[in-house]
């Protein structure tokens, strides 16, 4: 008798990447920011007073979706915030789909995130294949009789963008099905969608503090969205969890919005960092598609993407591999620091020699 639901037996969970800790590794395997974050986050941590947390966070997180709001160029009212964008995610699940309705429609290599999410919450799903190429097939989309859509532009793993009008195109075609734009790595790409926000009813917009922001370890990301999708997703939070973010990640995330300098140039260096290690991974013979995120998706023949993985992982350098088919011939490496870039360069062509 092990009591679980039938749910919880039969389920197949999401896999995240691996955080070891047996010994120090170069870490490129779940496309964490290789910079610390804004000097503003360590003083708004050092500022933190202890005796606030006995009180429960502000419910809406009021302060920091101002902040967010400012940022992204909308109203408050625009902006839910939850536990990391993964959970914000999760809730549009229930909030905008129904089980015996049309369903929901993305790509077959995409966050793995949203199937489970799908069938936790018994929403049918279509699965549409990218191109030969690693784009997305959005004619294929559009064609899917569905409910909506969650696209991760630029998508996971392939780091593949798509540019703001063609997004836009997509959106405008499609009026009375969600579009939910999965932006987790926008930063590194420039074409965000928050715009549209403004100007179609079916576009929600979800990024997250943990990767262009540094702050993987304060679990916080948000939704741009008209009032009435926003209103959605506040009655299921309250319907799960009516305090998501912590008071110390709504002070945090505050600070850290506030900083655009700052991550500006930080990010700008982990673009150009990914576009010489792209060249050089080419150079080896790798096919790596054109990224936009954080991240290289690279394959190369003979090789699988295991055998790369347990490779680099006795040289002390974690990648991403996967036991499925195409995605077996793939490593995903996230672009660290020109050093941790260095050792995992000198590696490869240890690997390959
Ligand atoms: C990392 C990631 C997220 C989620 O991040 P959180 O840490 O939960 O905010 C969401 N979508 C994609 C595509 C990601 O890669």
């Amino acid at each position: 008798m092990d009591f679980l639901s039938n749910k919880a037996r039969a389920i197949a969970p999401y896999t995240a990447g691996e955080q070891l800790r047996d010994r120090q590794y170069i870490k490129l395997n779940t496309n964490e920011n290789p910079y610390p974050p804004s000097p503003r986050v360590a003083r708004a941590l050092a500022a933190f007073d202890a005796d606030a947390l006995r009180l429960y966070p502000r419910p809406e997180a009021d302060e920091l979706r101002a902040a967010i709001a400012r940022k992204e160029g909308v109203a408050p009212e625009n902006i839910f915030c939850g536990n990391g964008s993964d959970e914000v995610l999760a809730l549009s699940f229930p909030a905008f789909f129904d089980g015996d309705g049309a369903g929901a429609c993305f790509a077959d290599l995409t966050y793995s995130f949203y199937e489970v999410f799908a069938a936790f919450f018994g929403i049918p799903k279509t699965i549409v294949p990218l191109k030969g190429d690693f784009t997305l097939d959005l004619d294929a989309m559009r064609a899917v009789p569905c409910a909506g859509y969650y696209i991760a532009n630029p998508n996971a793993p392939t780091g593949v963008g798509v540019a703001r009008e063609e997004m836009e195109r997509f959106v405008a075609s499609v009026p009375d099905r969600l579009v939910v734009l999965d932006e987790a790595y926008m930063d590194f790409f420039g074409e965000s969608c928050t715009p549209l926000t403004q100007k179609y009813a079916n576009v929600l917009v979800v990024k997250t503090f943990s990767k262009s922001y540094s702050l993987a370890g304060i679990r916080c990301g948000y939704a741009v969205g008209n009032r009435s999708l926003i209103a959605g997703l506040m009655r299921m939070k309250d319907c799960f969890n009516s305090y998501p973010v912590d008071s110390v990640a709504q002070a945090v995330c505050t600070a850290a919005v506030a900083d655009g300098a700052y991550y500006a140039e930080a990010t700008g260096k982990v673009v150009s960092e990914r576009e010489r290690l792209a060249v050089a991974l080419r150079g080896m013979g790798f096919t790596v598609p054109e990224s936009r995120s954080n991240f290289l998706f690279a394959g190369r023949a003979k090789v699988s993407g295991k055998e790369i993985y347990t490779r680099l992982k006795a040289a002390g350098v974690l990648v991403r591999f996967w036991d499925k088919p195409v995605l077996c011939d793939f490593v995903r490496i996230t672009v660290g620091t020109p050093a941790q870039n260095d050792v995992l360069l000198q590696q490869l062509q240890k690997i390959l020699s």
